[in-house]
C-alpha cells in the first residue's frame, strides 16, 4: 500500500493486465472515458490469447437465430447447481443479466460469433436442471474463416479487441509491472505505483483501477499454499504468479475459492517444455483407455475435463499418495491409423514422450505401470466396449460425450468406444494441469472489490482469474472463464462509467 500524491500520469480508468480485462478498457473508451491497459509481459494477451477464445453465454443471440429454445431461469438454475454452493446468487444474476449485453457489445466492435455445429463442449453437467446441450458455447470468428475452433482464436479476441482499443484511444503499455495500490486517507484506491522499464511511475486512476492480473499457478509458493492438490506444467504465460492476489491482500481484500482452478489434463513434450491437452475430443475416441500406476481406469475418457480432473485429485488413504497421478493413456494401432495422438496427426511420426510396444506388458513395463493390472483392465474394457458398453465409467453415454468425442463414421455400437486390440500398442503420461487457477478477490455485481469486513473498497474492480470466481467450484460450460472474465470487465466499465472519480 502507498498513498496518494505526486502522480506521473492520470486516466480515468486502468486496467491491469491485458486479457479479459480489456474489454473493461474498450468499453469505457467508447463511451468517452481514458483508458490505459498496462502489461507486465513484453507481449498483450495472457492467457487469454493461448485460448480457444470460446465463452459460455446462455440464451445467445445464436441460439435465438437458430430457435434453440432457453432462458435466463433455466440458466440459473443451472448455475446454482453448476457452481457446487462456492458462487454466490448476486454474482450470477449479475453474469446472467450482462453477459448477452457484452457479446452485443463485442458485435458492435464487430465481432461476429458462432456455435460449433457438433455442439461439441456443451454443458457439463447435463443432469443438472436448466442444462443444455447445444448452443451456449460461442466463438468468435473472424469474418470468411472456416466454422472450425482452434486454440488461435484466442488471439484473434485479443488482437481483435486491441485494434478497436486502438481506435478508441486507449492506449496500452507492456513491459510494465503493476506492484502496489496507492490509496487516499479514505482508504479509496486512486491509483496504482508500476514499474516500467526499471523506473517506478504513479499512475493515477480517477474512475478506477480493474485488476486483471490473472491466476496464481506459475507461483509455487501460492499453489502449494492454496491449491486443494498439486499441479503440474500449468499452461499460463509466465505472468500469471497472483500480483493481483497479493495486492488486493495487502489492502484488506476479502478472498473466495482459493483452493479452486480451471482444471486440464495434458502431456508434457521435454523438448520444447510445453504441455499438451490430452482432452476428450483425443482420450473418447475408440481404442483408448486412460489408466494409472495399477492399470485401473479412473474415469470416463470421454468426459469433460471439468469432471476428469477430479479424478486426478484422489488421494489414496492407504498408499498415502495421489494414486492417479501421472495418469497413462494407452491406445492401440486401429486408433493411431484414426485419430491423433497428443495433437499428432496419424500422418505425422510420434514424438519420444510417446511409447510404443508390440504388447501390452511390454509397454507397462516402459510406461511404469503394473502389466498384470493393465492387462487385466483391457481384456475386461474390450469385452464390454464390442457390445458398446461401459459398466463402469459410462464412456459414450452423455450427449457431452457423444458430441465431443463420438466417431459416427465407423459404424461401431457406441461411437465413443472400441477395443483396444491391434499391436503395436502406444501410451503416454499424462499430468492434472490448469488453464489457470479461479480463485482469490471477492467481487460484488458490480465487479467491485470488497473488504474483509464485506464492504466494497471505493476505486477498486477485478475481473477473470483474480477474482473467486463467479462460477465457484464448477465449470458449467466450455467458455466459462472467459465469458465470465468479459462479463465482469464489462460490467466493471460501466460502473465506472456511472460512478464518477474515486
Ligand atoms: C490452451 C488453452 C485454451 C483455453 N481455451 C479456453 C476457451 O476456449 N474458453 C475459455 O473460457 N477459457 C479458455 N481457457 C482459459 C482462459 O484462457 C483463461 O482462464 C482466461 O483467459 C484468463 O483470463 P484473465 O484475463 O483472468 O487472465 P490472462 O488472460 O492471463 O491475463 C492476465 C494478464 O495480466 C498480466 N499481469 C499479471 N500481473 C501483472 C502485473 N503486476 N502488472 C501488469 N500485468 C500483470 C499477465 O501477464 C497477463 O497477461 C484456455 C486456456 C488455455 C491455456
Amino acid at each position: 500500500m502507498t498513498k496518494d500524491n505526486n502522480w506521473d500520469r492520470e486516466v480515468d480508468v486502468l486496467v491491469i493486465g491485458s486479457g479479459t480485462g480489456q474489454m473493461a478498457a474498450v468499453r469505457a473508451a467508447d463511451q468517452g472515458l481514458s483508458a490505459l491497459v498496462i502489461e507486465k509481459l513484453p507481449a498483450l494477451g495472457g492467457t487469454t490469447s493461448l485460448s480457444g477464445g470460446g465463452m459460455w453465454i446462455p440464451n445467445n443471440y445464436k441460439m435465438a437465430d437458430e430457435e434453440v429454445e432457453d432462458s435466463f431461469e433455466d440458466a440459473l438454475e443451472y448455475m446454482k447447481h453448476a457452481t457446487f454452493g462456492q458462487s454466490e446468487e448476486p454474482l450470477m444474476r449479475a453474469f446472467l443479466e450482462n453477459c448477452n449485453d457484452m457479446v452485443s457489445f463485442a458485435r458492435e466492435l464487430g465481432f461476429n460469433f458462432m456455435t460449433l455445429p457438433t455442439g461439441a463442449f456443451c454443458d457439463y453437467y447435463e443432469n443438472y436442471p436448466g442444462a443444455r446441450t447445444y448452443g451456449r458455447l460461442i466463438f468468435p470468428i473472424p469474418t470468411g474463416a472456416p466454422p472450425a475452433g482452434g486454440f488461435f482464436l484466442g488471439n484473434y479476441l485479443i488482437t481483435s479487441l486491441e485494434k478497436a482499443g486502438r481506435e478508441r484511444g486507449v492506449e496500452y503499455m507492456v513491459n510494465t509491472a503493476a506492484q502496489r495500490l496507492v490509496l487516499n486517507d479514505e482508504g479509496a484506491v486512486t491509483g496504482v505505483l508500476v514499474e516500467h522499464e526499471g523506473k517506478e511511475l504513479r499512475i493515477r486512476a480517477r474512475r478506477g483501477v480493474l485488476m486483471a492480473t490473472g491466476g496464481f499457478s506459475r507461483n509455487e509458493e501460492m499453489v502449494m499454499a492454496f491449491l486443494r492438490a498439486p499441479i503440474y506444467h500449468p499452461c499460463p504465460p509466465p505472468g500469471d504468479t497472483g500480483d493481483g492476489h497479493r495486492m488486493g491482500m495487502a489492502i484488506g481484500a476479502d478472498l473466495r475459492n482459493m483452493n479452486e482452478s480451471w482444471g486440464w489434463p495434458v502431456y508434457w513434450d521435454p523438448a520444447t517444455e510445453s504441455p499438451i491437452p490430452a482432452y476428450s475430443p483425443e482420450l473418447g475416441k475408440p481404442g483408448s483407455i486412460v489408466v494409472n500406476r495399477k492399470g485401473e481406469r479412473f474415469f470416463d475418457e470421454a468426459g469433460p475435463y471439468a469432471r476428469i480432473i477430479r479424478a486426478f485429485q484422489h488421494y489414496d488413504t492407504d498408499g498415502l499418495e495421489y494414486m492417479n497421478v501421472p495418469g497413462f493413456v494407452i491406445v492401440d494401432s486401429i486408433y493411431r491409423m484414426n485419430y491423433p495422438l497428443g495433437g499428432y496427426d496419424p500422418k505425422l511420426p510420434l514424438p519420444k514422450w510417446v511409447s510404443k510396444a508390440d504388447t501390452l506388458a511390454e509397454l507397462a513395463e516402459q510406461l511404469g505401470i503394473d502389466p498384470a493390472g493393465l492387462e487385466q483392465t483391457v481384456e475386461s474394457f474390450n469385452r464390454h466396449a464390442e457390445q458398446g458398453e461401459d459398466p463402469e465409467w459410462h464412456r459414450g453415454a452423455s450427449a457431452f460425450d457423444l458430441q465431443t468425442a463420438g466417431d459416427d463414421s465407423r459404424g461401431l455400437v457406441n461411437p465413443c468406444l472400441g477395443p483396444v486390440i491391434e499391436p503395436p500398442f502406444y501410451g503416454a503420461a499424462m499430468w492434472p494441469s490448469v488453464l489457470g487457477t479461479k480463485g482469490g478477490l471477492r467481487i460484488n455485481g458490480n465487479g467491485q472489490v470488497r473488504n474483509v469486513w464485506g464492504d466494497s473498497i471505493a476505486g477498486l474492480y477485478a475481473t477473470g482469474n483474480c477474482t473467486g470466481s463467479i462460477m465457484g467450484a464448477g465449470y458449467p460450460g466450455g467458455g466459462s472463464t472467459i465469458a465470465s472474465g468479459m462479463t465482469v470487465s464489462y460490467i466493471a466499465a460501466n460502473h465506472m462509467l456511472d460512478n464518477g472519480s474515486a
